[in-house]
């Protein structure tokens, strides 16, 4: 070779390095923060997804990244080892674009295994549970997304109308738990189809959609919905659907009780007693569309019930020169205090009753530090609220009585998922239900 063309070869070469180099330190940068999210996500118990989710088959997977980057809810799935791995596997909704996209076909979309799992309920093709004229629909069936709901409802409906015989002395035909897409789908239709029905939510109607952030960007695979039409757009906001359901709700006016929570199913001649926080409800058959995300736990102390009292965050901006207490120390808690704390005017206080965090996301951990140091916020740990009064919060710290004047209270204290009151009614689980992607 001469000393030419070593020349070329070495220039050749060191033009690759200077592109190859960063590059692989960038995909180990890329890679360590993956591995780290998952050691967090797995440290809770979030890595496992809760409904249909991305199956990878990994010895086919060649590690292109392209599922990653088209999954909309962002980190769901990450690359180790070269390989497409569960992250966050409670954030999947189903969206199934990862396996669309995926070049080798080495994603599927399902539920897995679900022989020995407890949160999945053992359903007929019409989504009638173990106990004849109880029925489960939509995501607490374990298949998310809003289609999937609303076909549920249809489904169902249309099963209780073939076989729902003599009512007798029951006051409706059927009565639904939840006004989510898949309980409000299933109200509609049952009124399309004159039977009679009530359909009860312990709160607003919308489910999980009044819980998404302002103006989050929703894909809905076209669908019917009973009395409205199809809805086939493929991206709504989260207000244009709000807004759907609540024009179909007031034009088709139906039998709607906000504010009614389902404690216990029970039976008495024929019927199924609905017992609520309000007064029992006889029916004649029942579906529960209760979803899957739970109720927020509640401190039960006196003034909880005023309306400056949240169990969430929509938008931390619309907060400012106010003065609100922060009730709990998980990730939620943590996340709205520091968006809180970081608006103009806003003095925010966290009550939290243990001694100090635990199991924080890293991301979390480090910021509360901060926030701490810089005083942009107080803590008061082993604390608990002892009332809520329309100007003021009383807590309890170390046998004191503390209080502070107060304008909101955000309170993060878990939530009760809906699990224990299938169990007190008899639903059964852990059997594979007919899946539609
Ligand atoms: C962040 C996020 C983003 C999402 N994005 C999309 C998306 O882009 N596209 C999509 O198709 N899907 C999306 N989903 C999934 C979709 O929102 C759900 O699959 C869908 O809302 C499920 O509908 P549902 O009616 O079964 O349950 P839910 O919508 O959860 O409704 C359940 C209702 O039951 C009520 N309830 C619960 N317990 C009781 C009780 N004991 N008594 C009375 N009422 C009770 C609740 O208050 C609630 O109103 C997303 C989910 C999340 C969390």
């Amino acid at each position: 070779m001469n000393t030419e063309s070593l020349l070329s070869w070495l220039i050749g070469i060191a033009i690759l390095l200077a592109f190859l180099i960063p590059y692989i330190r960038g995909m180990k940068k890329r890679e360590a923060r993956t591995r780290l999210r998952l050691a967090e996500t797995q440290a809770t118990g979030q890595d496992k997804p809760l409904m249909q989710h991305p199956i990878l088959n990994q010895s086919v997977c060649i590690g292109c990244g392209i599922c990653v980057a088209s999954c909309p809810e962002g980190d769901v799935l990450g690359l180790i080892n070269g390989k497409a791995t569960i992250i966050h596997g409670s954030h999947c909704v189903g969206h199934g674009l990862c396996a669309e996209n995926c070049p080798v076909g080495a994603i599927e979309i399902g539920l897995g295994d679900i022989s020995h799992r407890e949160d999945i309920p053992k359903l007929s093709e019409n989504f009638e549970s173990n106990i004849s004229g109880i029925y489960i629909i939509g995501e607490l069936s374990g298949l998310a997304l809003i289609r999937n709901a609303i076909e549920h409802g249809i489904k169902a409906i249309d099963h209780i109308h073939q076989h729902i015989g003599n009512a007798g002395d029951c006051e409706f035909d059927v009565g639904i738990v939840g006004a989510g897409p898949a309980g409000l789908s299933a109200a509609l239709h049952a009124r399309e189809l004159g039977l009679r029905y009530v359909v009860i939510d312990q709160d607003n109607p919308g489910g999980t959609i009044l819980q998404y952030p302002r103006r989050k960007l929703t894909l809905v695979q076209p669908v019917r919905l009973p009395l409205f039409g199809e809805l086939n757009k493929l991206e709504y906001t989260k207000e244009e659907l709000l807004d759907i359901w609540q024009e179909v709700i007031e034009k088709h006016k139906i039998n709607l009780r906000t504010h009614h929570k389902l404690l216990g199913v029970d039976k008495n001649n024929g019927c199924f007693i609905l017992k609520t926080s309000g007064n029992d409800i006889l029916v004649k058959k029942v579906i529960l569309s209760l979803g899957r995300r739970g109720t927020p736990r509640k401190l039960g102390v006196p003034g909880e019930e005023m309306g400056k009292v949240m169990y969430k965050l929509m938008d931390a901006e619309t907060y400012r020169d106010k003065k609100i207490l922060v009730v709990g120390g998980g990730d939620s808690a943590i996340e709205a205090a520091i968006g809180l704390a970081g608006q103009p005017g806003n003095q925010v206080t966290i009550s939290y009753r243990k001694p100090h965090f635990f199991r924080l996301k890293a991301r979390n951990e480090t910021n509360i530090e901060r926030a701490i140091n810089e005083k942009k916020l107080t803590v008061l740990f082993n604390s608990n609220v002892k009332e809520i009064r329309s100007d003021k919060v009383v807590l309890e710290q170390d046998g004191k009585c503390i209080e502070l004047d107060n304008d909101f209270v955000f309170i993060f204290a878990g939530g009760e998922l809906p699990f224990p009151l299938l169990n007190s009614i008899g639903i059964a689980f852990g059997k594979k239900i007919e899946t539609r992607e």
